[in-house]
C-alpha cells in the first residue's frame, strides 16, 4: 500500500466531516483489502469476481449509497463521491460497477421507475443480489444517442424492442436491463430482464482498457415486454441523460482516485531509485513534474469538493457544472498517469506497477459519460447560447 497522505498539500482533509472521513477509511480498506492484492491478475485475466464484489460491496451500503429509501444508504454526495475516490484509487473498472449499478441503473429505477419497478429491483440491487446495466449507446450511435435506432413499438398492451446496444458496462451478467429506445412519442426506458426471449448479451473481449470491468454488446430480437415494463416517469431523452450527469459526478472524484495513486506510486519510486548516484526525486526536472502533478491533483480535488457541496445543496448541480468536473478532472488524471509513467521508466510498463494500468483505464474514462469533446460543447454552449451540436 502506498501513503497517500503526504499528496494532501492544501489540507484537503480538514474540509471533510468526521462521518466523510470514515466513509473514506472504511472504502479504502475494502479495496486495500479485497480490490489491490487481486486486481493485477483480474485485469491481465480479464475475469473480475463482479457478482463477489457486487455481494460485499452491497453489504457495506455502497451500491446506490447517495439514493434513499429501498436498502439504499442515502449518503451525501461528498460521501459518494469519497467512495468513488477511493474504488477508483484501486481501479477503473472496479468504481464502474459501482457507478454502473448505483448512478445509472439503480437511479433510473428510482427516479423514473413505478413503485412496483422499484420494489422489484432496488432491494436486491441495493444489496448486490441482482446485477443492473443501463444500455443507451449503440454500435452507430455514441456522443449523439438522440438518434439510436433501438425501437420500441406497442403490440396490444405490450411493447417489442428490436435493436442494439454498445459498450454495456455489466452487460454479460446482468439481471436486469435498463434500455432506452425510439418510440413513436420520442425515447422511452425500459426495465428489461435479461432472460426475456430475444435478449443477448456477450462479452467485448480484447479490451486494452478497463479489463477489471465486463462490457458487453446487447441484441435485442423481437423482445416482448409488458406495459408494466416502461419507465413511466422517464419521458424523452433528458431521462438518460440526468442518468448520465448523476455518473458523471462519481467520475469527477473516482478519476482522481487513479491519478492519486499513480503519483504516490511514483513518490515512492523517485526517492527509493537511484540513477547517476543519488535518487531521481533529487533531479530539479523529477520535482518540477511532481509539483506540477501534485497541483493539479490539489485542485481537481477542490473543485470536487466543490462540486460535492454543491450537489449537497438545496439547489444541487447544472449539467455544465459536471461538465466542468469531468472534463477537468479526467483530462488532468491522464496527464498524470502518463507523466507518472515517465518516472518510472521501463519499470512504468510493468504490471508490477499500477500506473500502467490506471493509464490505460483512464483512456476509458476519457471517453465514457461523455467524451472530452461532448463536454467542452456543453461548456461552449453555456458560455455562447450556441448550440454546436446541431448540424
Ligand atoms: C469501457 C466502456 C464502458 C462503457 N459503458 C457504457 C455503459 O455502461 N452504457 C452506455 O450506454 N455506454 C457505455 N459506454 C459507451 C460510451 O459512453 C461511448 O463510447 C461514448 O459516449 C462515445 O461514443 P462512441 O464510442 O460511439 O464514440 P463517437 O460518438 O463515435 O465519437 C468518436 C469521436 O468523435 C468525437 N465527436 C463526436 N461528436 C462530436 C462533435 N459533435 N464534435 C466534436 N467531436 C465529436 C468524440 O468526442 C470522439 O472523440 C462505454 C464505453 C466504454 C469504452
Amino acid at each position: 500500500m502506498v501513503t497517500v497522505a503526504p499528496l494532501d498539500l492544501l489540507d484537503f482533509d480538514s474540509l471533510l466531516t468526521d462521518e466523510e472521513r470514515d466513509v473514506r477509511a472504511l472504502v479504502r480498506r475494502v479495496a486495500d483489502d479485497r480490490v489491490r492484492p487481486s486486481v493485477a491478475d483480474w485485469y491481465f485475466d480479464g475475469t473480475t469476481p463482479v457478482r463477489d464484489l457486487a455481494l460485499e460491496f452491497g453489504k457495506l451500503g455502497l451500491l446506490g449509497m447517495h439514493l434513499t429509501g429501498y436498502g439504499c444508504a442515502g449518503s451525501s454526495a461528498v460521501a459518494y463521491g469519497l467512495t468513488c475516490m477511493e474504488l477508483e484509487a484501486a481501479d477503473s473498472g472496479v468504481r464502474s460497477l459501482v457507478s454502473v449499478q448505483g448512478s445509472l441503473a439503480m437511479y433510473a429505477l428510482w427516479k423514473f421507475g413505478s413503485p412496483e419497478q422499484k420494489q422489484r429491483w432496488l432491494p436486491g440491487m441495493a444489496a448486490g443480489e441482482l446485477i443492473g446495466c443501463f444500455g443507451l449507446t449503440e454500435p452507430d450511435h455514441g456522443s449523439d444517442p438522440a438518434n439510436m435506432s433501438t425501437r420500441a413499438r406497442r403490440d396490444g398492451d405490450d411493447w417489442v424492442l428490436d435493436g442494439g446496444k454498445m459498450w454495456i458496462t455489466n452487460a454479460p451478467l446482468a439481471d436486469v436491463a435498463v434500455i432506452w429506445a425510439r418510440a413513436d412519442e420520442g425515447v422511452v426506458g425500459f426495465a428489461v430482464p435479461t432472460d426475456t426471449p430475444g435478449f443477448a448479451a456477450r462479452e467485448i473481449k480484447n479490451k486494452m482498457s478497463l479489463r477489471a470491468s465486463s462490457t458487453g454488446e446487447i441484441t435485442l430480437t423481437g423482445v416482448r415486454l409488458p406495459a408494466a415494463a416502461q419507465l413511466p416517469e422517464a419521458r424523452g431523452l433528458k431521462a438518460p441523460l440526468a442518468c448520465l450527469t448523476e455518473a458523471r459526478f462519481g467520475i469527477i472524484w473516482g478519476a482522481l482516485g487513479a491519478a492519486r495513486d499513480c503519483l504516490a506510486t511514483a513518490i515512492d519510486y523517485a526517492t527509493t531509485r537511484e540513477q547517476f548516484g543519488r535518487p531521481i526525486g533529487g533531479f530539479q526536472l523529477t520535482q518540477a513534474k511532481l509539483a506540477d502533478m501534485a497541483l493539479e491533483l490539489q485542485k481537481g480535488f477542490l473543485l470536487a469538493l466543490h462540486l460535492g457541496r454543491l450537489r449537497d445543496s438545496a439547489g444541487g448541480l447544472r449539467p455544465e457544472q459536471v461538465s466542468v468536473g469531468k472534463l477537468n478532472n479526467v483530462r488532468e488524471a491522464i496527464k498524470i498517469a502518463r507523466q507518472c509513467r515517465t518516472i518510472l521508466g521501463g519499470n512504468g510498463i510493468s504490471g508490477e506497477y499500477p500506473i500502467m494500468r490506471h493509464a490505460n483505464n483512464l483512456e476509458s474514462v476519457l471517453t465514457y459519460e461523455g467524451t472530452s469533446e461532448i463536454h467542452q460543447l456543453v461548456i461552449g454552449q453555456k458560455l455562447t447560447g450556441l448550440n454546436a451540436f446541431a448540424s
